[in-house]
């Protein structure tokens, strides 16, 4: 999936399509996509970025906005440097401001999050403010997004939701058919891109005819929850996997976060449909934030973990804090096990986690290869 991006985003450009850069699921790819735009993830996964970035960034920021920079800094993410159009979302401090310094050399558009989901004037500023992002694009572009493309571009991306979501369900027999890492392989930083949506079909096929990964039976199934892990950073998964656990679902927004729900436009208004879906994505940094609760709860019921791992990246402030809701909700309320690792980009620490996995695993009931 990653390698084919970069040459598609080339033949996408060519062709005088605008490559925009996004670093959030709240922004609705759909209207980049129904502008005649390519939206591209451009949030960084790599250690050696996150130290570059340093040199301008504090160094107890989170990994993923170091990273992100570092990338900006060297100028060494083809996708970045081919990028028309970035959009800010402003979602934590520190991501914010990191866009004030990479708007000086970048064109940029600020997209205001809302802050409360439970309150009617939040939602209703989100619609406003998606309606402006609408504008800008069809200015900046000229472009018009009428409802009938915007009804397009919200077709292929439910389609894309579906198939994703379908492959992600899979994972809740037991054994599950591959492992949380191969699941996410299948993750593109493009959305949108017809040859990934065949690839997914294909890939369900495949599924059906059998496992792809023979060897997980009697394995400590696993929940993921926190931080993304994005491209690059996807360390802990493979650690949680190296030591005997097998990740069957991811709650974060490389997993099924974004996946979950559809937008049902229902013949209203397009953008309205919208608004409304991506206003209720569970992001810690949204207050309060209990729709996260209320998802882990519905994916321990579908997916019967024995334990939850929770990611949070160092100076990742708002998950770390909501970690104490997550620890009483998994303990208190689930009766599962439960660790928090926070960490960064810099494998120094593998071992030690390692460690702390395995201990965690170790408590857990033994499983029969069987799968029972
Ligand atoms: S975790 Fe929150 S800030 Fe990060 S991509 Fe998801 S919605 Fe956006
Ligand atoms: S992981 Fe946390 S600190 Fe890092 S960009 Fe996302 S919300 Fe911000």
């Amino acid at each position: 999936m990653i390698s084919n991006c970069l040459a598609y985003a080339r033949a996408a450009k060519n062709q005088g399509r605008p490559i925009v850069g996004i670093m959030c699921e709240f922004t609705p790819r759909e209207l980049i996509l129904a502008a005649g735009g390519v939206p591209v993830c451009l949030c960084g996964g790599s250690a050696a970025t996150a130290a570059a970035a340093e040199s301008e960034l504090p160094a107890g920021l989170c990994p993923l906005i170091k990273s992100t920079y570092g990338y900006h800094l060297q100028r060494s993410n083809g996708l970045l440097e081919m990028a028309d159009l970035i959009v800010a979302e402003t979602t934590c401090d520190g991501k914010k401001k990191m866009f004030e310094l990479m708007g000086r050399s970048r064109p940029m558009y600020i997209l205001e999050l809302p802050q409360k989901p439970d309150d009617s004037d939040a939602r209703s500023h989100w619609l406003v403010e998606l309606r402006k992002f609408r504008t800008f694009l069809e200015s900046r572009f000229s472009v018009r997004i009428t409802d009938g493309r915007l009804r397009e571009a919200i077709d292929l991306m439910n389609r894309e939701r579906q198939l994703r979501r379908q492959l992600a369900w899979r994972m809740r027999s037991d054994p599950p058919p591959m492992s949380g890492r191969q699941l996410l392989q299948l993750k593109s930083t493009i959305s949108g891109i017809p040859a990934d949506l065949e690839q997914y079909e294909r890939m369900l096929q495949l599924l059906d005819a059998g496992p792809v990964e023979r060897h997980l039976a009697g394995r400590a199934r696993v929940l993921v929850t926190g931080v993304p892990l994005v491209h690059g950073a996807e360390r802990v998964l493979e650690l949680i996997e190296s030591r005997g656990g097998v990740v069957v679902a991811m709650e974060n927004c490389t997993g099924l976060k974004p996946l979950v729900e559809e937008i049902c436009t229902g013949g209203g208004d397009p953008l309205a449909g919208l608004a409304e879906t991506y206003f209720h994505l569970p992001c810690s940094v949204m207050t309060p934030n209990r729709r996260r609760l209320e998802l882990l709860r519905e994916l321990v019921k579908e997916f019967r973990p024995q334990c939850i791992i929770e990611v949070v990246w160092q100076g990742c402030l708002t998950y770390d804090v909501e970690s104490a809701l997550v620890r009483q909700l998994v303990q208190e309320e689930l009766h599962l096990g439960y660790l928090k690792l926070q960490t960064d980009y810099s494998p120094s620490d593998s071992a030690r986690l390692g460690t702390r996995i395995e201990a965690l695993l170790e408590t857990l009931p033994q499983r029969s290869p069987h799968g029972d």
